[in-house]
Order: structure tokens, then C-alpha cells, then sequence
């Protein structure tokens, strides 16, 4: 027995998306039923979509940036009750047990976590993502959305909220650290506003300064083109520590001639090709290139909570279920201010 929920669906990799139904299994003891108000659209929805990072599975319903209310809960769930104001991330299952999973790392369970969508469960049942009016999660994988945080500008904390904070708690080691942001996108605009509220300085690389103002707004102190040889002449040596968004290719090396001495470059950004660095660029100043995934189940609760303490959420642009099309291509063409959220009560399943 399963009950039907209207989706947002893509049947093939590039193809349109449609309206329609999707199946969501039964509650379990473990799960609760989420009503989905808001869906975030991440540039890894339209990689995945579109097969710029391999196959995929299709049919597929995207959306990893979750935010609804809890409708109906398991006989063994203790941490959720019917009303909650609930977010769901990246990741729906992982084993439990394994290293990872006791750590608080689910993201890199042994086993495999299972993701939102784009997978399969434990069972074989492939996984179908948040944009849908309804989703049934174990109460492992559901977050509490704090008071004070409404529910649109939640939803992309789930994903772009929780992937900038994990590497500025794990590298900025106080406010003193200068930061950059490269790309000022979903993840951009939420690592500016959570590094200035971690109390650093810091300043914006993006392509052009058209989006300067809005930058100041979230928290920057600066904000360059890296289209302009002199931000590079100028910025030379300058940060402790670069989180990179960057969804397309990228000269590393010149990036990491930005860093200080023992500084960090942490990459997030994760575009279809290789990229390549000289190793020279790392061994003149000692300086680390690491990278960063989503962060665990743990983390995202104390993103939430560090948002919600900060007053931070995501700066959105609500649309409708049949705009989906065009905000991926807004998407890819930089012109999302900053993320497009998806009201899923829009949805009206052809037939
Ligand atoms: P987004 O909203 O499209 O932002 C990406 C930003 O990159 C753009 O706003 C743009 O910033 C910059 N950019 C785009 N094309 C560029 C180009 N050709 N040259 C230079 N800069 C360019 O995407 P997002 O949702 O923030 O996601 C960013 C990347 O992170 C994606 O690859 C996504 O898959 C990945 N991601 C990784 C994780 C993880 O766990 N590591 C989690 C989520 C997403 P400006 O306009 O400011 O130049
Ligand atoms: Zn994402």
C-alpha cells in the first residue's frame, strides 16, 4: 500500500519537466510524513538532471532542499509530533553502524547513504526527491526548522546552507581569518552571510560586480570581478581561507596564488570536468586544496540552529511548478537572485 503525491518529473536526462504522481510508501515506525510547502532548486539538481555528472535515473523527481510540516508520524518516532516545522537535506537512509555513521559523517556511510533522489533505497526502491507535495522520511534524516525561520528561506539551508557552513567551521579558525567566496550563486550568497556571521572578513570573487550591492547586503566587506586583471594583482596573498561555488571550470592555480601562506582553498563547486592545478602553487606557501560534501545529519541541525541564532535564511525567489524549465536555465546562466524555491502547492498533475 502507497499512497500518491503530485510531482514535478523529469523523464529523461535535458528532457522537460511535466506534472504528475508519484508513489510514497507507507509510514514505517521510524518515519514521518512531511506536507512539502517549499522545494530549493541546487545547481546539483540540473547536473543530475541533465547527466552532467553520468547516468542517472529517470524517471526522476529532483529536489534535496526540503521544507514542509510534519502531517502523521510512526509508532516509534519520539522526536517529531504532527505540526513540526520539518526540512529534509541530501541524504534519506545510511546503515547506522558503520565508522562514518557513528561520527556523525552519514554523508560518507560505508554502506552508502541513500540520496534524496537519483538512488535506490536499502530496498530497491528508487529514491524521489522533494519536488512533490509529500515525502516520507525516517525520523534519522528529518530536521527541525527553528521558530523564526519561515519555510521558504529554509528549504535551501538543507543543502546549500549546511555545504558553505561545514567548511567554514572545519578551516576558519577565528574571526581574524580572511575570507573569500568564489561565486556568488546558492552557495555563495549563503557562505557570505554565514562567514559574516562567524565575524570574518569577507569579500566576494565573482565574475562581475553586478551583484555588488546585494553581496554588501549579505555581509561582504568586498566584493571584486574576476574578470579584472587588477582584483588579482590586488588580492594577491590575501586569505586565509577560499570556499569556491563554482559550478563550471576553473583556474585553480590563480585562485590559490590568492591565498596567504598555509591558507586553504576549499572547493564545494563540483562542474563536470577535471580541473587541473600545478603542484608549485601549493608547495610555495605550504597552502591545503581540500574539498567539502553536504556535511552529516548532526551539522545540518546546528546549521539550522546557527541560522536561526544569527537570524540567516536564504534570500529566495518563490515560483511555481511550471517554471521549473526556465529557472534551470536562469540557473546556469548566473541569473538567479539567489535561489529559486519551488512552491510545491502549485503543482496540478496533467489528467
Ligand atoms: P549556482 O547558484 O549556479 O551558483 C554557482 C555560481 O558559480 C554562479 O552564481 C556564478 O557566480 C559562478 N559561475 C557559474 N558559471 C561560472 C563560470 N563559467 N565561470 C566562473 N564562475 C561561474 O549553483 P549552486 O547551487 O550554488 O551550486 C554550485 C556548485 O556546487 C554546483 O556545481 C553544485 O553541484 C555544487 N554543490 C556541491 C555540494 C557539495 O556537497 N560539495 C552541494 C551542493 C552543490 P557569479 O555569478 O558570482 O560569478
Ligand atoms: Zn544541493
Amino acid at each position: 500500500m502507497t499512497t500518491t503525491t503530485p510531482a514535478i518529473i523529469v523523464d529523461e536526462a535535458k528532457g522537460p519537466f511535466r506534472q504528475g504522481t508519484v508513489e510514497r510508501r507507507d509510514l514505517r515506525p521510524d518515519d514521518v510524513r512531511i506536507a512539502v510547502a517549499y522545494a530549493g532548486i541546487c545547481h546539483s539538481d540540473i547536473h543530475q538532471a541533465r547527466e552532467e555528472w553520468g547516468e542517472a535515473l529517470f524517471p526522476m523527481v529532483p529536489g534535496h532542499e526540503i521544507a514542509g510540516t510534519v502531517t502523521e508520524v510512526g509508532s516509534d518516532v519520539t522526536r517529531f509530533a504532527v505540526g513540526d516545522a520539518v526540512g529534509v537535506g541530501c541524504m534519506v537512509d545510511s546503515c547506522g553502524e558503520c565508522e562514518m555513521c557513528r561520527s556523525d559523517h552519514e554523508n560518507f556511510c560505508e554502506k552508502g547513504s541513500v540520496p534524496t533522489y537519483n538512488g535506490e533505497n536499502y530496498d530497491g526502491e528508487v529514491a524521489m526527491g522533494g519536488y512533490s507535495q509529500e515525502i516520507v522520511v525516517s525520523e534519522r534524516f528529518t530536521l527541525r526548522i527553528p521558530e523564526g525561520i519561515p519555510l521558504d528561506q529554509a528549504a535551501p539551508l538543507l543543502c546549500a546552507g549546511v555545504t558553505t557552513f561545514t567548511p567554514l567551521q572545519r578551516w576558519v579558525k577565528g574571526p581574524e581569518d580572511k575570507v573569500a567566496v568564489v561565486g556568488m550563486g546558492g552557495l555563495g550568497h549563503m557562505a557570505v552571510k554565514i562567514a559574516a556571521a562567524m565575524g570574518t572578513e569577507v569579500t566576494v570573487l565573482s565574475q562581475t560586480t553586478s551583484k555588488e550591492e546585494d553581496g554588501k547586503a549579505f555581509g561582504a566587506t568586498d566584493y571584486r570581478a574576476t574578470s579584472e586583471d587588477s582584483t588579482w594583482e590586488d588580492l594577491e596573498g590575501s586569505f586565509d581561507v577560499i570556499v569556491c561555488t563554482v559550478s563550471a571550470d576553473l583556474p585553480v592555480d590563480k585562485y590559490l596564488g590568492l591565498l596567504k601562506p598555509f591558507g586553504t582553498f576549499v572547493n564545494v563547486g563540483l562542474p563536470e570536468n577535471a580541473q587541473s592545478v600545478h603542484f608549485g602553487s601549493l608547495i610555495m606557501g605550504d597552502k591545503t586544496l581540500t574539498g567539502s560534501n553536504i556535511g552529516g545529519i548532526k551539522g545540518t541541525q546546528e546549521m539550522l540552529d546557527f541560522c536561526a541564532e544569527h537570524g540567516i535564511g536564504a534570500t529566495v525567489e518563490v515560483i511555481g511548478a511550471d517554471e521549473v524549465d526556465r529557472a534551470y536555465d536562469d540557473v546556469v546562466g548566473s541569473k538567479v537572485r539567489y535561489r529559486y524555491v519551488i512552491d510545491v502547492s502549485t503543482i496540478t498533475p496533467a489528467g
